[in-house]
């Protein structure tokens, strides 16, 4: 009986906005059930004007220490609680800066091996997306409408994918995120989105069906109804997030995940599992996941 959440994991000892240290949510996700978690910080920005909002006072090279700490402290605890629940290591990529991610985020996987990653853009042309509708709606009518930046959003999403081949592909759907409730595409947009699940297939990368927004009041959890739907008709595979940025986070709002699959006509779900030092992707029945 698998309960598993890989995108997920912040922790206010590695983000400013997160919470609380890494090790209660490990123990959180242990009490929760869980019998995989996955830990996926932010990977560090290298440039000053990719800093957080919080993180005006650090500067990049602080970024990349902090990161290393992650590395070090996610491994540790991995190894520390391997009786009890099988914690992944990873992190959550960024497309920053814009001239270099591609060699940036190959470095860093050279470099740690994690368990895996989580393939996210939260930038269009390196403006955060995600941060508040004022600068994303600013950002939508520089570029021609809320419709233009959808588009460049998902052809960014795309090449992200083909270029970094992530085993999980984060909040598909992110740039809607200030949309509210009633958040939907055109079928132009829509048309993008397809060529994106196509190259998201061809990868062998499934979908994080990611509790955040659902959590947050924000909307149902990402990705939307409609591309839920449209994946699975396309043979997309799905795995669940709880995006947790602190203990109180953790596996909350995973219900409404798992309701949004079943709903999308979805009858298993991806898994990773670490057999040897080895991750593996395995499948599970849908009735079969639940906190053990
Ligand atoms: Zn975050
Ligand atoms: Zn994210």
């Amino acid at each position: 009986m698998p309960w598993f959440s890989y995108h997920g994991g912040h922790s206010g000892e590695f983000c400013r906005h997160a919470k609380g240290d890494l090790q209660p949510v490990v123990e959180r996700a242990i009490e929760a059930g869980f019998t995989h978690y996955g830990l996926s910080e932010h990977v560090p920005r290298y440039r000053r004007e990719e800093l957080y909002p919080e993180e005006q006072d650090l500067t990049p090279a602080d970024l990349e220490r902090i990161f290393e700490a992650y590395v070090v402290r996610a491994q540790e605890l991995r190894e520390r609680y391997a009786d009890r629940i099988q914690l992944l290591f990873g992190f959550e990529t960024e497309r920053l800066p814009p001239s270099e991610w591609a060699s940036r985020m190959g470095e860093l996987r050279q470099r740690h091996r994690p368990d895996f990653i989580i393939g996210s853009v939260h930038d269009v042309d390196g403006t955060f997306i995600d941060f508040t509708a004022e600068v994303t709606s600013a950002l939508a009518a520089q570029l021609g409408g809320n419709e233009a930046l959808q588009i460049r959003y998902f052809q960014a999403l795309s090449e992200l994918v083909t270029t970094l081949r992530p085993e999980v592909v984060g909040h598909i759907d992110l740039i809607r995120k200030f949309d509210g409730p009633s958040a939907s595409f055109s079928p132009r947009v829509l048309a993008h989105i397809e060529a994106t699940l196509e190259i998201i297939v061809a990868a062998g990368a499934v979908l994080d069906v990611n509790a955040a927004p659902h959590r947050r009041g924000l909307g149902p959890v990402y990705p939307l109804p409609e591309i839920l739907a449209l994946a699975h008709r396309m043979g997309v595979g799905v795995t669940l997030g709880d995006d947790s940025h602190g203990a109180h986070d953790v596996g909350v709002g995973l219900d409404a995940c798992l309701r949004a699959i079943a709903q999308a006509g979805y009858s298993e779900l991806c898994y990773f599992t670490r057999e040897g030092g080895v991750v593996e992707k395995r499948r599970a029945a849908l009735d079969d996941v639940h906190p053990r």
